[in-house]
């Protein structure tokens, strides 16, 4: 089995009449990528915060590598690095000097220094801006700043506060390339995000928090393919549609999307412990039974947007 890497067990932490974590637990394998999604004040930023040691939960464990962040605060630091959602104005300071002020913080000396400031300088392209004002960088280049400054210590395991936040399609793509070579040299990322589209394909497994507890944890395919939330199927009949729109109402299993001209796109939950396939043949069965004439029976995949909506939606009644 993988090396478990993070571990967060029944975490709280409450801000006066805020609970902004509330019970929270999940494990993330060494070397994988997580993606952490929620929406705004979900309590992401508050749980990377406890995990990288700025904070302390009221009640519940923490442990990096094993290493409990409260009983172990030295040892996490030195192996996790964390990027924050924004990063502090160093109004005089050009990349080059900001690198070496990290690299200066994490007590790099002499030759050293230089060498691993050269090192995540080339990986993150910010050669080309060495002479750059820090103020001058455009929102991506800034990003990659900030990500080559957490690098600096060369941690194994990277927690990322919304890293991806307001870049454009290309610095993204260059976004995730990076991440995917940080995968590559070994190590474990963690992601934050509220755009789940953002992070589906970059991520081997995606946590859904919504305020301060999990709802999910799984891959995008468990996401779209429904067998957590329900499939989406397109169903066309040749009779009159309203027929099909009847025994729809009378399935609890199904939900109306989209009444169609002739026919619905509907949600289709599966029962617990049931197939995909089975389930599909009964029903699509179970349809021409009740004499409805359907030509069209076609599952379609779900946007990872409109999958997480469901499933808050479902947990939710
Ligand atoms: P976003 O996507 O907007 O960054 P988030 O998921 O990171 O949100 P958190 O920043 O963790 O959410 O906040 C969770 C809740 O806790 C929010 O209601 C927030 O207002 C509250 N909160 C966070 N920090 C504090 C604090 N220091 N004092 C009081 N309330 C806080």
């Amino acid at each position: 089995m993988a090396e478990t890497m993070i571990k967060v067990e029944n975490v709280h932490r409450r801000f006066r009449n805020v609970q902004a974590v509330g019970g929270l637990s999940f494990s993330c394998a060494a070397n994988s990528v997580v993606g952490f999604i929620g929406a705004n004040g979900a309590g992401k930023t508050t749980t990377m915060r406890m995990m990288v040691t700025l904070d302390n939960p009221d009640h519940g464990l923490i442990e990096m590598a094993g290493y409990d962040t409260l009983a172990h605060p030295r040892e996490v630091r030195n192996l996790v690095g964390w990027m924050p959602d924004h990063y502090g104005a160093y109004p005089n300071m050009d990349v080059l000097d900001y690198m070496d002020f990290f690299a200066r913080a994490y007590h790099l000396r002499g030759t050293k220094r230089r060498a691993r400031i050269d090192e995540v300088m080339d990986f993150t392209e910010l050669n080309r801006l060495a002479e750059r004002p820090c103020q001058t960088l455009s929102k991506g280049e800034k990003q990659r700043l900030c990500l080559g400054r957490t690098l600096l210590s060369d941690p194994k395991v990277l927690i990322l506060d919304e890293p991806a936040a307001g870049l454009d399609p290309k610095a993204r793509l260059e976004f995730k390339n990076l991440v995917r070579q940080l995968k590559q040299m070994g190590k474990t990322l963690f992601i934050s995000s509220h755009i789940l589209s953002e992070l589906g394909e970059m991520c081997d497994s995606l946590l859904f928090i919504d305020a301060g507890r999990l709802v999910h944890h799984g891959d995008a395919d468990s996401l779209t393919n429904g067998s957590v939330e329900g499939l989406v199927l397109r169903i066309l009949t040749k009779g009159a549609p309203e027929k099909l729109q009847q025994f729809i109402e009378q399935h609890e299993q199904m939900a109306v999307r989209e009444n169609l001209p002739k026919g619905a796109s509907v949600n289709f939950v599966i029962e617990d412990g049931g197939n995909v396939e089975d389930s599909l043949h009964e029903l699509l069965q179970t349809l021409l039974a009740h004499g409805i004439e359907v030509y069209d029976f076609h599952r379609e995949p779900k946007r990872l947007e409109d999958a997480f909506v469901d499933m808050l939606t479902i947990k939710k009644n």
